[in-house]
C-alpha cells in the first residue's frame, strides 16, 4: 500500500508530541508514527521528571538557549492545562570546602544563561531549609520544579489532535528515502506500507540515530555515533525528610546521584551513569552499594536498607564516556541541505523541560 502525508513526525515521546502540536497549530497536516503500542513509553517515561531551571549548560549552547524559555513555557502550559506540577525548588550542595568554588561557577553559569533568582546559601541557611542535610554551602534554585510527564504528554497529544494531528501506533518507520519530490517512508507493523511525506521530523529518541544511519539521500557524515548511558534509580522506603530536590555538584556525564521527589512527595535517588552497549532497563540491586555512600555525603541519616531498585532510563548520548558533553543536535534544511527534514539527535536532559521551546525551534528550522 502507498499513501501520502503532509508532515510525518516519527516518535510519540514528549519531543515528537510537542513537535506535532507546534506543526499542527501552524496549519500543517500532521501524522505521528510511533513504533510502540502507545505514546510515551520511551525515554520520556523514564526520567527524573524535573523541570530544570537551566543552571549548568554552556552559554550559547542549544541546551542553554532552550531550557530557560522552555521551562517558563512549560510552567505556563502546565498551569493552563492542569498538568500536575510543582515549583519545589532545588539545592545544589557542596559537601567539602573544595567544592565551594564549583558552586560559584554554577552560579556564574546560571547568570550567563539568564537564570534569575539563584541564591548562594551558607551551611546554616541550607540547614534551616533542610534540617536533615549536611553540606558546607549550597545554591538555591527556586525555579526548579517537578512535573507529571505522562500527564504532560497526554495534554500535548490532546492539543495536537485538536489541531488536526493523528497518532498511528504499532507503526515503526523502517526506512526513509529522502527525495526532492517528497520523502518515502517504509512503515512496518501489521499493515506495512510506503508513505510519501513533504516534511519528516525524526524525533525517535533512542531510535533517531539508527534510523538516520540508513536514510537514503541524507549526508551520512552528519549522523553522530549513538552511545547509551543508563541511569538507574533507587526509591527511598519511608518518608522523605526533604522538601526540596537535592543535587550534589555535577559529575562528568550526569548531574550526580540526586534526590528528586514525585508529586506525592515520595523520594527517589539517581540517576547514576552506567555506559552500556545496548538499551536495557534492568536495575542491578547491587548498584545500591555505590548509592549509599554517594547519598550519605549530603544525607548522613540515610538508613541502611532504605533503598530499593526503582527503574532505569537510557540517555541517548552522542558523545563517549571520555568526551565532553555534547549539545542537543537539531539539524534542519539549512544544516544538511535536504528540504523538509529535521533530525533530532542527543536529546537527553533537559529535553523534557525544553520540549515546547525545542518544538518551536523545529518549526522555525523548516522555514
Ligand atoms: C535517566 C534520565 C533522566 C532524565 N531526567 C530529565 C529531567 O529530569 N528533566 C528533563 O528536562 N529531562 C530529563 N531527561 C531527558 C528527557 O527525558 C528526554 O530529553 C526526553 O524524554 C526525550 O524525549 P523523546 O521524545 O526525544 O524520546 P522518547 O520519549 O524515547 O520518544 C521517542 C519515541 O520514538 C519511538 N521510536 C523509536 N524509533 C522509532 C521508529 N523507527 N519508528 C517509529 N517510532 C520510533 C519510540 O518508541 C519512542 O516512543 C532525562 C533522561 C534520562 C534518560
Amino acid at each position: 500500500m502507498s499513501t501520502r502525508a503532509d508532515c510525518v513526525v516519527i516518535g510519540a515521546g514528549v519531543i515528537g508530541l510537542a513537535c506535532a502540536r507546534a506543526l499542527a497549530r501552524a496549519g500543517r497536516e500532521v501524522l505521528i508514527l510511533e513504533a510502540a503500542e502507545t505514546f510515551g513509553t520511551g525515554i520520556s517515561s523514564r526520567s527524573s521528571e524535573v523541570i530544570h531551571a537551566g543552571l549548568y549548560y554552556p552559554a550559547g549552547s542549544l541546551r542553554a538557549r532552550l531550557c530557560r524559555p522552555g521551562r517558563e513555557a512549560l510552567y505556563a502550559w502546565c498551569a493552563e492545562r492542569h498538568v500536575p506540577h510543582r515549583r519545589v525548588g532545588k539545592l545544589v550542595v557542596a559537601t567539602s570546602a573544595a567544592q565551594l568554588p564549583v558552586l560559584d561557577n554554577i552560579a556564574r553559569q546560571a547568570r550567563a544563561n539568564g537564570v534569575t533568582g539563584v541564591r548562594r546559601l551558607d551551611a546554616a541557611e541550607a540547614h534551616s531549609l533542610e534540617p536533615a542535610l549536611r553540606c558546607v554551602g549550597a545554591l538555591l534554585s527556586p525555579d526548579t520544579g517537578i512535573v507529571d510527564s505522562h500527564a504532560l504528554m497526554l495534554s500535548l497529544l490532546a492539543d495536537a489532535e485538536a489541531a488536526g494531528a493523528t497518532l498511528a501506533t504499532h507503526a515503526p518507520v523502517e526506512s526513509i528515502e529522502c527525495r526532492a519530490d517528497g520523502h518515502v517512508l517504509g512503515v512496518g507493523g501489521a499493515e506495512p506500507m510506503h508513505l510519501r511525506a513533504s516534511v519528516v521530523i525524526n524525533a525517535a529518541g533512542l531510535g533517531a540515530v539508527p534510523l538516520a544511519r540508513q536514510m537514503g539521500g541524507f549526508p551520512a557524515d552528519l549522523v553522530p555515533t549513538a552511545r547509551y548511558a543508563r541511569g538507574n534509580y533507587f526509591a527511598l522506603q519511608g518518608r522523605s525528610p526533604f522538601t526540596h530536590l537535592i543535587y550534589p555538584v555535577p559529575e562528568s556525564a550526569g548531574l550526580g546521584v540526586h534526590l528528586t521527589l514525585d508529586l506525592g512527595g515520595q523520594a527517589r535517588f539517581g540517576p547514576d551513569v552506567e555506559w552500556v552497549d545496548e538499551p536495557g532497563y534492568q536495575v542491578d540491586p547491587a548498584r545500591a552499594e555505590a548509592f549509599y555512600p554517594a547519598v550519605r555525603r549530603y544525607w548522613p541519616g540515610l538508613p541502611d536498607g532504605a533503598l530499593v531498585p526503582a527503574y532505569a532510563g537510557i540517555r541517548p548520548k552522542i558523545h563517549g564516556p571520555d568526551e565532553p558533553a555534547a549539545d542537543f543536535m537539531l539539524l534542519g534544511p539549512a544544516d544538511h541541505g535536504v528540504p523538509g527534514l529535521v533530525q533530532l539527535f542527543g536529546i537527553e536532559s533537559p529535553g523534557l523541560t525544553s520540549c515546547l521551546a525545542l518544538a518551536d525551534a523545529v518549526r522555525d528550522a523548516l522555514g
